[in-house]
């Protein structure tokens, strides 16, 4: 199963990658979407990126591309003519990283949560394609950083091991606005990075906590998809939480991975609402889900056994400990 996730996620990776050499040289789409008075969504090729407008200057969220660059660059412009200041990454996959190179030349600071640096560096040191040094975000944090630029608090906070292990969330205080990343797709089921320390639970946990940081009248910029709602994230966590328990009770009773894939009826009713629609298919979601799944109880049942196993031991040491006493007092 390991090596049918790794073949899908570089599948995913190649898709998107071939996608954006193809378009080299042609006009590039995009979308600027108003959410409120200064906060936008640009909407192009890879994850949605976040602009908040203001006498400081442009804050970014994310980039897409390396070739879209030139085309957002524009769009911003149409809007303000200050330059893009301070950049925050979600988290490292290239489809929100990858303008990071040309905005750094234009003085733009990058920020993210530390294991997205320590990702491209790793990429960086693979020297597959050729990757700038100026990709890496220059100021990295842990669990959280606060801006406050444009007459507003912006709150920027990790998610821990959801969609990768290094992502953030963005939180426009006063215009009520959040930028989710990728822990979230509206309306579509997610890709969950395992391989680089994604997890279903940790998505659950993670969306569990921006609904506390936020309100119901909070619009969302999702990773993927169209501008959202409190709601909308309130959906997916349900999904996310129902086909989990489906498909723990699914493996619980032995039943196989491919067993699992084929049953429709674990994600029906949002297979109707169009959930299987995305890049990721309801049969590819299940495999994620079963995998993950299965790990986690592998590991419960193989701690079981070292208890009962550990149980044993104690136990006959007591029982022999009963016998030499007694046997001294014969
Ligand atoms: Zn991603």
């Amino acid at each position: 199963m390991r090596s049918k996730l790794i073949l899908f996620t570089t599948l995913f990776f190649s898709f998107l990658t071939v996608y954006s050499q193809s378009d080299n040289g042609e006009k590039v789409y995009t979308k600027l979407i108003k959410v409120n008075n200064k906060i936008y969504m640009l909407q192009g090729k890879g994850g949605n990126i976040g602009l908040s407008f203001g006498s400081d200057g442009v804050f970014m969220i994310d980039d897409q591309f390396a070739e879209s660059i030139e085309q957002i660059q524009k769009d911003i412009q149409t809007i303000s003519k200050k330059p893009v200041q301070f950049l925050v990454n979600t988290h490292f996959h290239g489809d929100h990283t990858g303008g990071n190179a040309i905005l750094a030349q234009t003085g733009t600071i990058i920020f993210s949560q530390e294991n997205v640096r320590t990702r491209l560096m790793g990429m960086i040191a693979e020297e597959k394609k050729k990757i700038p040094q100026e990709i890496l975000p220059i100021v990295t944090f842990s669990e959280d950083l606060t801006f406050h630029y444009n007459g507003e608090k912006i709150y920027v906070f990790h998610i821990h091991d959801a969609h990768t292990d290094g992502d953030a969330m963005v939180y426009f205080t006063s215009s009520n606005v959040l930028h989710t990343g990728d822990v979230f797709f509206n309306g579509k089921y997610p890709f969950i990075d395992t391989e680089n320390g994604g997890s279903l639970t940790g998505c659950i946990k993670g969306l569990e906590k921006a609904m506390m940081v936020i309100n119901e009248d909070t619009k969302i910029i999702p990773g993927h998809g169209d501008v959202g709602s409190y709601k909308d994230l309130q959906k997916t966590v349900e999904m996310l939480s129902t086909v989990y328990k489906r498909v723990t009770m699914n493996y619980i009773n032995k039943k196989s991975e491919e067993e699992v894939a084929k049953m429709t009826d674990l994600t029906k009713e949002y297979d109707d609402n169009g959930y299987g629609g995305g890049f990721i298919s309801t049969e590819a979601f299940l495999r994620m889900v079963y995998s993950e799944v299965a790990k986690e109880r592998g590991d419960i049942e193989s701690n079981a056994e070292k208890n009962r196993k550990a149980r044993e031991k104690v136990e006959k040491m007591q029982e022999q400990a009963n016998q030499n006493k007694k046997k001294n007092k014969e």
